[in-house]
């Protein structure tokens, strides 16, 4: 499976891309896109799991530099309204972190590249977002932006008082390497990264729970963090009814193994 590239989606191989692109290049934010003449820009949407984010930021502080990470208010693997994930998000922000919105337009029957209905719910979420970690917010990327509504094509290179990441002035500026998926469906990082010239642009795009400490095929990743939020959920259950003294009431032969014995 050695196509797949699976040893690259370490933590350990994280810090090695972080150190190989900071040898080359700056790393700059989203606000100086207009000036900058080259320099990096990292950037994760967090698709699925806050504490694989939490644990690439810690490796970011620790090598001096930082991302933009995206938040998604529509994620069926996390939410931003748990107290464990709240606290993780501010964790990364503390860490030195840059807060974006990712929006998902799907959600909203009524949205499409239709300027109005799109900003109006862009500065719903955006307020949202801002206030509950309590940061601005001045970018957002969309989630899956290439599935149709024509968010790719859009001219306004800010909506909603944030800049659109996916603007062609971005997009035909910077050079690009996605992990989308799990794997890289161009070029590898590290020879993007080896590769690139100094003077270049480049934008990174990462998936946090892609990256895990041992390197594992892309559904395994996702299960991991599935059942590691499930092994949670019902933890807190347990300690709940067994902090308040009630009886844990169950059925033996359906009591399921898996997220008991798992440990996170
Ligand atoms: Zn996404």
């Amino acid at each position: 499976m050695d196509q797949y590239n699976f040893s690259d989606f370490t933590e350990e191989n994280y810090r090695k891309m972080i150190r190989l692109a900071k040898e080359k290049y700056s790393f700059r934010t989203y606000g100086d896109v207009d000036s900058m003449k080259n320099g990096v820009i990292w950037r994760h949407d967090i698709d699925m799991s806050v504490h694989r984010a939490l644990a690439l930021s810690r490796i970011e502080k620790e090598e001096g530099v930082f991302a933009t990470w995206f938040v998604l208010l529509h994620s069926s693997f996390y939410n931003v309204f748990e107290k464990n994930i709240y606290r993780k998000l501010k964790m990364i922000k503390e860490n030195g972190g840059i807060i974006g919105l990712h929006f998902d337009p799907d959600f909203y029957e009524s949205v499409n590249s239709d300027i109005t209905g799109l900003e109006e719910k862009l500065i719903l979420e955006k307020e949202l977002l801002e206030r509950v970690l309590e940061t601005e917010i001045d970018v957002f990327s969309f989630h899956n932006p290439d599935t149709g509504g024509g968010f790719l094509d859009l001219e306004q290179t800010h909506i909603a008082g944030m800049r659109n990441v996916y603007h062609s002035s971005i997009r035909n500026q910077f050079s690009y390497c996605s992990d989308s998926n799990g794997y890289w469906r161009y070029r590898r990082l590290e020879d993007m990264i080896r590769d690139g010239r100094p003077d270049e642009k480049i934008q990174i795009l990462t998936h946090p729970v892609f990256w895990q400490k041992e390197g594992m095929s892309p559904r395994e990743r996702v299960m991991r963090c599935v059942d590691g939020r499930a092994a949670n959920t019902m933890k807190e259950y347990d300690e709940l009814l067994k902090k308040n003294h009630r009886e844990n009431v169950m059925q033996p032969v359906a009591r399921s193994k898996s997220y008991r014995e798992l440990q996170f």
